[in-house]
């Protein structure tokens, strides 16, 4: 028998966690169950310490814990009660540090309600022991269940839950919600079309679209993302990877998704952030030294101007006012778009199929590899580190081919544009400044801006000279 010690300042120890399967105790009704043993023995406690960590597995900071590992090392805390041991740690290695702190500081009883593990008694180490290795085992093979069950939701193409639905669909995640989708529809067409995420974000701001966190704060992160996502064009996607056919229904086609992410790669490329506020910015040229004019203000006035100095290495002898310069260069670009030769140029584009085509299979090759790789970790064939270092590569292959890709096809934005030159004409003033400038991005290389007679009151259109893209 060991000799008891009355015990004056007992420590209770509880920890609420989150991963509880149904066996777990909530917070008071462990330090209930606590305290009545401290009664049954007699016993005084000092103090009840409380974690609120979701699991004792993560690592995360308990203070409660720490707290009372300091009070038991000062000599002030002579036993420990806790509902069950892995409510102080299911991790063996803490479990050993718990044991040795107890041992150097004199504490030699620690009691759980569920069972007793007296330090002074070999074998009742052993046995606790054992206790936190299958804790530990436990802990893992909860975590394989969920994999599974993920793992089992990709596969069937369901979808996972989560705090809020999915903007276009309703609660289920698998039903679409019409009037949403339509917006989906427009934001992609119209993204397509040349319109920034900002701008889009703008325009659902200003037509009063709720969130589906119920606000109307529409962010460029969020309709980013929207866009972004493979779950509008009907594919269910695991750790940012699609992953295959989704149980529920596309909103926009897959093909429509592949030019929305080629776009946002060709824009990432071209590194174009700040809001537009000139159609012509990095378009025109000096015609006294060939540098590009810097688009400025003046007085209200909006201009293009030719800078000098070391920052811009230009001649700084011209200046041309923006408006009229804008006018008719949006005139000839609309002109050009029904001419007949717009219509064959963009025929002769389609040859260039061949080589898109190779880039596009290799796209898809790597996103197969990328799949096959998440397929592996889900198995638990690699471990995380290794998942996550063989994806970086297969991501920096995959944004090089839709890069390339991007330019090969150029602005995907002419398509849908040739041969309605006079309708975009009555429409011109309404597009946004997005809008307008894809447009004549589509189809201008640069215009050179010549000298100008000085004073002049109004732009002589000869000194205004476009080199046509097409
Ligand atoms: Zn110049």
């Amino acid at each position: 028998m060991t000799p008891v010690k009355k015990v004056t300042k007992a420590a209770i120890y509880a920890r609420i966690s989150s991963d509880q399967t149904g066996e777990g105790l909530g917070v008071q009704r462990q330090l209930k169950d606590c305290r009545k043993l401290a009664a049954e023995r007699g016993w005084t406690v000092a103090e009840e310490y409380v974690d609120n960590d979701t699991s004792a597995f993560r690592g995360k900071a308990r203070p409660a814990y720490e707290r009372m590992l300091a009070d038991i090392e000062s000599g002030s805390r002579d036993a420990v009660i806790a509902y069950h041991q892995d409510r102080l740690t299911r991790r063996p290695i803490e479990w050993e540090q718990f044991v040795e702190l107890c041992d150097r500081a004199g504490v030699e009883q620690l009691v759980t309600v569920t069972s007793d593990i007296a330090f002074g008694n070999d074998n009742g180490m052993l046995i606790a022991r054992i206790t936190a290795a299958v804790a530990a085992n436990e802990s893992d093979r909860k975590s394989a269940r969920i994999r599974r069950k993920i793992a089992e939701n990709v596969e069937l193409g369901l979808p996972n839950g989560g705090a809020q639905r999915p903007f276009g669909f309703e609660d289920d995640r698998m039903t679409v919600r019409e009037a949403e989708a339509q917006i989906v529809r427009s934001l992609a067409e119209r993204f397509l079309a040349g319109e920034s995420v900002r701008s889009l974000a703008a325009w659902m701001n200003a037509s009063d679209v709720p969130t589906t966190a119920g606000g109307t704060d529409w962010r460029t992160t969020t309709v980013r993302g929207i866009l972004r996502s493979g779950r509008i064009a009907g594919l269910r996607e695991h750790r940012g990877q699609v992953v295959g056919a989704a149980a529920w229904p596309a909103i926009i086609s897959p093909e429509q998704r592949e030019r929305i992410l080629l776009t946002f790669a060709s824009r990432q490329a071209s590194g174009r952030r700040a809001p537009r506020r000139y159609l012509l910015s990095g378009l025109l040229k000096c015609g006294k030294c060939g540098h590009t004019l810097f688009s400025s203000s003046r007085e209200d006035r909006r201009r293009y101007v030719c800078l000098s100095g070391p920052d811009h290495g230009g001649c700084g002898r011209l200046t041309v006012v923006a408006p009229p310069v804008e006018g008719l260069i949006a005139d000839a670009v609309l002109l050009r778009l029904d001419t007949p030769q717009m219509a064959d140029t963009l025929t002769g584009r389609e040859q260039h199929d061949d080589k898109y085509q190779i880039l596009v299979d290799e796209s898809r090759a790597v996103e197969d590899k990328m799949n096959e790789l998440t397929d592996m970790w889900t198995e638990g064939e690699i471990s995380r580190a290794d998942w996550s270092r063989a994806r970086k590569t297969l991501e920096a292959r995959l944004e090089a081919a839709r890069r390339q890709i991007a330019l090969l096809r150029g602005t995907d934005t002419l398509s849908g544009l040739v041969g309605r030159g006079s309708e975009l004409a009555a429409a011109w003033d309404t597009l946004n400044l997005d809008r307008q400038a894809a447009i004549v991005r589509a189809v201008l290389d640069y215009a050179t801006i010549n000298a100008g007679t000085p004073g002049a009151r109004t732009l002589d259109p000869s000194r205004v000279a476009p080199v046509w893209k097409l």
